[in-house]
């Protein structure tokens, strides 16, 4: 059933600077990926407007008194923004599934309340974090103060956009800081409506600005800026690569990076539920269409169950249902853009031409409202090497490899370049131990997959997946800079 019309939902197509909504002439097409419509034109902000928007925050940083403010009110102010965005369900779940690859009926019920729930965790570190005592001589007062950067950049994906707003916002605001923000040029609109919200809930305005456009020149304009003491980004990790470069040359300024992944799922042969598991499995490569970075796109699993796992995850592969995200029948989502689709297309034609099997899948879905929808794809008999195993693809296709003992499971495991997480399935906790330190990545989780309520984990990359955390603590910490203090209050001679 259409949960609403497509055609009927305004967007706030335009910047948020200073509190208030900034329309300008609309550059950039935005499409809905579920029909590949144009649904609105986009601002594209240059340098002047990008210059305008940090000048505000840290006009903002200083003559509001947020980083100055009692903790807790922070805290409390941060809270109030969480209530205010859970309330707007009924407003935000179709804004941001209109022109993104998010089903309304997820966004609804898992990307709004996520998002408020990330809002409340960083509000209780608000008051957490200000620092330590230091262990000097006797006759001196060391402390180590925590303080705010000031104006911190980030620039944030399409794949989950509230939420990857909301953990690059939320951390900066609790630390005391000023964000400019520069959402995906794909996914703009909900950015803008968090910020909207933010005023409502007592947030001074400036402290979170909103610039649309592309990265070339709106995220490289914020990255360079010399009023941006901190960038925070996630995204492809060749785009991250260039956003550290540019931070070294324009700085150095720290820069924390959220990039791609490879992840893979290892499978022993006491796993237990082979039933449950199949189901996990094919969640963790379907869900928003695989267009996932902690997607488990690399299925490792033991001889022994490996028929008997592939046939019940290609039965649930077939189970899923392709839509339009107003349609609340939808369980799987469409790919954000025609270029990703042939994207995948062509990793996939260039797998089997060396020598890959595809159980199923492997092409578009026929119909539909016009958007591309990919067929939940399975591929065996790949080797190693394979572009399948070695690409991110970012599209609903797992491989899947076999392995005999649990130093092969693991040496397959291991990717040559990114190491964002992993899933090990096995009843025996010595031999998951074994696989969770033997696995370089940044997640591993055990006997289940993917991220839960359970914010106090980071989240985080090893190798070209990323350096830093989002979430956890440690986002917050990375968030702030130390300020050493020492007291020398010995008596006079
Ligand atoms: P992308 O790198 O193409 O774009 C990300 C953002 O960077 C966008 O806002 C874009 O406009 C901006 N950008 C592009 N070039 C820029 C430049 N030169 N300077 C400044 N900004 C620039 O990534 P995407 O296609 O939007 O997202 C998919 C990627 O994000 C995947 O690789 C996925 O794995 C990754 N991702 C990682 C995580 C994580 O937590 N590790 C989470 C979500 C997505």
């Amino acid at each position: 059933m259409q949960v609403f019309d497509p055609q009927t939902i305004p967007v706030p197509a335009g910047h948020f600077i200073g509190g208030r909504l900034v329309t300008d002439a609309g550059r950039i097409p935005v499409r809905r990926p579920s029909d590949n419509r144009v649904h609105a034109e986009l601002p594209l902000a240059d340098a002047a407007t990008v210059d305008a928007a940090v000048q505000d925050a840290w006009r903002a940083l200083r003559t509001s008194d947020w980083a100055r403010r009692a903790p807790r009110e922070r805290a409390r102010v941060l809270r109030r923004w969480a209530d205010l965005i859970e309330a707007d369900v009924r407003g935000l779940a179709p804004l941001e599934a209109v022109c993104s690859t998010r089903p309304v009926r997820d966004a609804g019920a898992g990307d709004v309340p996520f998002t408020a729930e990330g809002l409340r965790f960083f509000a209780e570190y608000a008051d957490k974090l200000g620092g330590d005592v230091a262990a000097t001589r006797p006759d001196h007062l060391g402390m180590v103060v925590a303080e705010p950067y000031g104006v911190v950049g980030a620039i944030t994906p399409w794949n989950f956009p509230l939420v990857m707003v909301s953990w690059k916002v939320g951390a900066a605001l609790a630390a005391g800081n000023a964000v400019v923000l520069k959402p995906s040029e794909l996914t703009p609109f909900s950015a803008v409506r968090l910020a909207e919200l933010a005023i409502e809930a007592g947030v001074p305005p400036g402290m979170f600005n909103v610039v649309q456009g592309d990265g070339q020149t709106t995220g490289d304009a914020l990255t360079r800026h010399p009023l941006v003491a901190k960038m925070t980004f996630t995204g492809s990790t060749r785009t991250g690569a260039s956003i550290m470069a540019a931070c070294a040359v324009h700085g150095p300024k720290p820069v924390t990076l959220e990039l791609g992944g490879k992840s893979a799922q290892l499978v022993f042969d006491d796993a237990p539920d082979l039933d449950r598991l199949a189901g996990i499995i094919a969640g963790a490569i379907t869900g928003n269409a695989g267009q996932v970075c902690v997607a488990g796109s690399r299925l490792i699993v033991q001889r022994g169950v490996a028929e008997a796992l592939v046939e019940r995850i290609v039965a649930r592969f077939a189970a899923l249902r392709p839509g339009a995200t107003w349609d609340d029948a939808t369980t799987l989502a469409p790919i954000i853009s025609a270029g990703q689709a042939s994207r995948i297309l062509d990793i996939v034609e260039r797998s089997r031409q060396t020598g890959a099997e595809l159980r199923c899948g492997g092409g578009l879905f026929d119909g539909g409202p016009g958007g591309a929808y990919f067929q939940p794809t399975l591929i065996s008999g790949v080797a190693a090497d394979n572009a399948a195993v070695q690409e991110e693809i970012f599209g609903p296709v797992l491989t899947v490899q076999t392995f005999g003992d649990e130093e092969e499971g693991l040496e397959l495991a291991g990717h040559a370049n990114y190491g964002l997480a992993a899933g090990v399935h096995t009843a025996d906790i010595g031999r998951a131990l074994r696989a969770m330190r033997g696995i370089s990545a940044g997640t591993v989780w055990i006997n289940r997959y993917g991220r839960s309520a359970d914010f106090v984990i980071p989240t985080g990359g090893y190798h070209q997946s990323g350096i830093g955390k989002d979430l956890g603590r440690q986002a917050v910490e990375a968030n702030l800079r130390f300020k050493s203090v020492l007291i020398d209050f010995s008596e006079p001679r």
